[in-house]
Formats: structure tokens, C-alpha cells, sequence
């Protein structure tokens, strides 16, 4: 069986300095907000090119906190695109606010600029942009909009980290941006964790007590916070993977390539690299579309090769958005129904990706 990802022999990669590093938390006797989250903020925001880096317990927890810490709530509206991860608009939910769904490109699959500005009225407060699948999103039309009508841009970059935008990490490319360390992302913890990245000083200090109970000075309250800490462990295991992050990427991107290069059948649609530049994706997923995705799904783990689907139910389908499962977001909807991720990961063989690509290719649909 080729699995859809490895997640154990990834980690294996660095089981000495991984070993290493627990030990030195375990000796250390300070577990939680200590020198190791202190060193790998300093280290994530030098990654970034932004001047803050907060650590904080996952990538929903940061970027509701970038919410509530812009002071965005009840009453409010939040672009969001119609088509992501579900966290993305539980965060805007979880602040209180309204999210305002945008559909997407249909050969990016992220928000389409040119259709937000439809969307944006005396209410709206944020932009949030998710770089889906690990490719950074078309920024400078959206913070185009975002500066005319005086609104916030925040980045969901829970699936692209180290991903460009000409030249410029995702990360620092809008007001605050969340990361996600969850294990099976590129920069994967060994259990929960996130971060925000600002330059906004200001912004910095408060989400730095936000996670902390509303706190700078233990006992002083000034905000009502919430416990949302990275802890010293994964924080020591995130120093160890973080150097060896731009080598995994450009993995990545070779199996990519591969995939792009070799998949030859008309009955699936590849993805695209935005403005053919390679530096702009680090392909958290290979998401491929046919009509028939179930059935190529079947065939594949007939032959050994397990794909998982992301994401089989838009946002607007869910129970927990029964108000809106009256809607309709044709593109959004289509993409749900078609899309099918094919195994990518840094240590995903050749040899694995060759004969993925034999099954696809064989496939008559
Ligand atoms: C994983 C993910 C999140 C949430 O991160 P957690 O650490 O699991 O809370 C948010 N947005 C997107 C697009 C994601 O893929």
C-alpha cells in the first residue's frame, strides 16, 4: 500500500535531534512559555520576514485571536472564501462575526479578486485570504480592495508554509497571518500547535497576553484572554524541522512537477501554478479533478494507492451552517464534487510516484 502520508517516516528523519530536544524540555523543568517557544517565534518570524512571530496552541486558536484582538465581533462581516477548510470560517464564527462567503477561481481554487468587492458593505471589517492546498493567493488585487475600502487583511496560511508571493513569504503578505503546526501539515508539530506573524507591534503585545488570559504581568488582567499557548515540547520539536522546511518544500515540488509532467489523460484536470511561478506553491496537496472522482478513488486503492478527498463537503453543506445550506456556490460546489488529492509528501519515492501516475493514466473514467 502507498499511503496517502507517511507521517512516521517524515519524523523519523530527525529522530536523534527530535530525541535531543525533548530531552532538553524534559531537563529544562519549565514547560510553558519558556526559552524554546521564545527561540522559535525569533526563528518562525525570521523564516517569515516579519518582525513578530506568537506561538499559540493551533492554527484555529490564531486566527481567532487575530479576530478578537483587531477587535472584530458581533455585528461584523468577514470575507472568507467559500471554498476552504472549515476552520477558516469557524474562526470568524468563533469571534462572533458573520462570515461573508466569496467563491474561487476555479483554476486556482482560491478567492477570486475580482469578486470581492461585491461582497463588502458598511459592515465589513476583514478580508480573510487561505492560501488552499499550499499555493499563496493572488494578494496584490485582494490587498488592492482590502486598502480601498480601509479593511484588514488576514492570511490563513495554515496549508503553505514557507510559500511565496513574488518573492515575499506567505505570512507577511497582509495585516496578520495564522500558521498551523497540526502534524500532517508542512511544518508539523508531534501534536497541536499554530502561530500569527504580524509586523503590527501593537497588534504583537495584545495577542501575546490574549493567549495568556488577557495577561503580561501574572495576576494582571487586561483583557478577557484565553489559555491558546504552543507548548515547550512541540516548540523544541518545531526548531529541529523548521530549518529542514525549505528542503522538504522543494521535495515537493519535484514529486509536483513529476505528477504535472507525466499525468496524461483527458478525463483529469491537473493543477495549475499560478503565473508558472514554481516559488509560490509548496503543494501541501496534489488535488487532481475528475467527474467520476469516486470511482478513480476505488481503482487507485485497487492497485495499492490510498487518496483522501479535500474537502468532500463545502462549508455552506454543513449542519453546522444550516443557514446557509439553502445557498449555492456553483464553483464551490463543483470543486467539492471533483477533487481528489494524490499521495505528495518529501519522502514519497519515484519509484510510488511512477506508479500512481500508471493507475491515473490507465484510467478511462
Ligand atoms: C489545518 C487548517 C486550519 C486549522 O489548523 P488547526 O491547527 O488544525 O486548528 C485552518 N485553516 C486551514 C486552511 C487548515 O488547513
Amino acid at each position: 500500500m502507498i499511503p496517502f502520508l507517511d507521517l512516521k517516516k517524515i519524523n523519523l528523519q530527525y529522530k536523534k535531534e527530535i530525541e535531543a530536544a525533548m530531552a532538553r524540555v524534559l531537563e529544562s523543568g519549565w514547560y510553558i512559555l519558556g526559552k524554546e517557544v521564545e527561540k522559535f517565534e525569533e526563528e518562525f518570524a525570521a523564516y517569515c520576514g516579519t518582525k513578530y512571530a506568537i506561538g499559540v496552541a493551533n492554527g484555529l486558536d490564531a486566527l481567532t485571536l487575530i479576530l478578537k484582538a483587531y477587535g472584530i465581533g458581533e455585528g461584523d462581516e468577514v470575507i472568507v472564501p467559500a471554498n476552504t477548510y472549515i476552520a477558516t470560517i469557524l474562526a470568524v464564527s468563533a469571534c462572533g462575526a458573520n462570515p461573508v462567503l466569496v467563491e474561487p477561481d476555479i483554476n486556482s481554487y482560491n478567492l477570486d479578486p475580482n469578486k470581492i468587492e461585491e461582497k463588502i458593505t458598511s459592515k465589513t471589517k476583514a478580508i480573510m485570504v487561505v492560501h488552499l492546498y499550499g499555493q499563496a493567493a493572488n494578494m496584490d488585487p485582494i490587498n488592492e480592495v482590502a486598502k480601498k475600502y480601509n479593511l484588514k487583511v488576514i492570511e490563513d496560511a495554515a496549508q503553505a508554509h514557507g510559500a511565496k508571493y513574488k518573492g515575499k513569504r506567505v505570512g507577511n503578505l497582509g495585516d496578520a497571518a495564522g500558521f498551523s503546526f497540526y502534524p500532517g501539515k508542512n511544518l508539523g508539530a508531534l501534536g497541536d500547535g499554530g502561530a500569527i506573524t504580524t509586523n503590527d507591534s501593537e497588534l504583537a503585545t495584545k495577542l501575546r497576553a490574549l493567549r495568556n488570559y488577557g495577561s503580561h504581568i501574572k495576576y494582571e488582567n487586561l483583557y478577557k484572554g484565553v489559555n491558546s499557548r504552543l507548548d515547550e515540547l512541540q516548540a523544541a520539536i518545531l526548531r529541529v524541522k523548521l530549518p529542514h522546511l525549505d528542503e522538504e518544500n522543494e521535495q515537493r515540488r519535484k514529486i509536483a512537477e513529476y505528477y504535472l509532467e507525466n499525468i496524461k489523460n483527458p478525463k483529469i484536470t491537473l493543477p495549475i501554478v499560478e503565473n508558472g511561478d514554481r516559488e509560490s506553491h509548496v503543494w501541501h496537496l496534489f488535488v487532481i479533478r475528475t467527474e467520476s472522482r469516486e470511482h478513480l478513488q476505488k481503482t487507485l486503492e485497487e492497485y495499492g494507492v490510498q487518496t483522501l478527498i479535500h474537502y468532500p463537503i463545502p462549508p455552506h453543506k454543513q449542519e453546522a451552517y444550516s443557514e446557509w445550506n439553502h445557498l449555492s456556490y456553483p464553483i464551490t460546489e463543483k470543486i467539492h464534487n471533483e477533487v481528489l488529492s494524490l499521495p505528495i509528501s518529501p519522502i514519497i519515492t519515484i519509484e510510488e510516484v511512477e506508479k500512481i501516475i500508471d493507475v491515473v493514466n490507465q484510467y478511462k473514467g
